[in-house]
């Protein structure tokens, strides 16, 4: 029987992990699927605000660690096929695992073949060396209802902060929707004394 979840995260880079890390919070079932081919990996980073020098690999794996100890699951297998369902999505998994989920964010990175297979619309990348994006809107949806996208490919600036930011960017938007109110995640340092 596939494990059912709220929502499943195609990618573990820094948007991906990012959006598992505010969903998780939220206190949300989420699974992050990772097919082990970041390109953040080959990074070494010196302009990400308040992270002053980090070398790329040590950052995804805070990343997933990160999102894990905020409650979300890590497969690390990659996504094959996703069939639409009566509420929501069946996922299919290299590892021979099928996974449920109502809601699906696709952080890819440069990876379109899954997205264009299923029927999600794309479009030539304007960011330099990129070769095809996941068409969204100003929130984060695709063209398939249920289906969102963030990070690198949904078009963005490819700079970690940037699509670390548009994976958190796009989990408030979800989580909005889902919860019919704007989502906040705010916590307040304890008063001294
Ligand atoms: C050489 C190099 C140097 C760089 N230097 C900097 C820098 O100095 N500063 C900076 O800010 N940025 C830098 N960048 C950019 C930055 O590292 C990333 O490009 C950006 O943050 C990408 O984040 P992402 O989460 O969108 O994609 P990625 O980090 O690429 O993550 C996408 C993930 O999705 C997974 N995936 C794809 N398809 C599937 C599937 N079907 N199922 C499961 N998993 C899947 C992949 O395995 C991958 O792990 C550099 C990039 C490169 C290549």
């Amino acid at each position: 029987m596939a494990e059912t979840f709220d929502v499943a995260i195609l990618g573990a880079g820094p948007a991906g992990a990012s959006a598992a890390i505010f969903i998780a919070r939220a206190g949300k079932r989420v699974v992050f699927f990772d097919s082990g081919q970041s390109v953040t990996r080959r990074a070494l980073i010196h302009n990400h605000y308040a992270a002053p020098s980090i070398e790329g690999p040590k950052m995804v794996d805070i990343g997933k660690q990160q999102a894990q100890d905020a409650g979300a699951q890590l497969v690390e297998t990659k996504i094959t096929n996703i069939e639409k369902q009566q509420d929501g999505f069946v996922l299919s998994g290299e590892n021979g695992e099928t996974y449920q989920a109502r809601y699906v964010i696709f952080a890819t990175g440069l990876w379109t073949d899954l997205a264009e297979k299923i029927g999600l619309v794309t479009k030539p990348a304007t960011e330099p060396r990129i070769k095809t994006v996941i068409e969204v809107d100003a929130q984060g949806r695709t063209n398939i209802p249920g289906i969102w996208a963030a990070g690198t490919v949904a078009g963005v600036s490819v700079h970690t902060i940037i699509t670390a930011g548009d994976g958190a960017r796009v989990a408030v938007n979800l989580l909005t929707e889902m919860n019919g109110e704007r989502w906040v995640d705010h916590d307040i340092l304890p008063k001294e004394g």
